[in-house]
């Protein structure tokens, strides 16, 4: 019987190719926790003022003492 080796070739291609199979199976706390990691809340980011030198969120006015770009942008008691 004549085959074609273009056939033949995908033939020997497909009985070798080996797949990657995990040696166990993963726990339900493992996969649920790494799915619960989509959820968790980030750090919030945090910048120093340059006039008081509080901690306070970039691009946000400064909570304690009103400075933002250089000048007082609100009033703080
Ligand atoms: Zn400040």
């Amino acid at each position: 019987m004549v085959v074609p080796t273009s056939r033949v070739g995908v033939q020997n291609a497909q009985q070798e190719r080996i797949m990657a199979v995990p040696k166990r199976k993963m726990s339900k706390s493992k996969s649920r926790s790494r799915k619960a990691s989509a959820w968790r809340v980030g750090r919030t980011a945090r910048s120093t003022c340059p006039n008081c030198g509080a901690s306070k969120r970039p691009h946000r006015a400064c909570g304690n003492c009103g400075w933002y770009a250089g000048r007082q942008a609100i009033e703080v008691d």
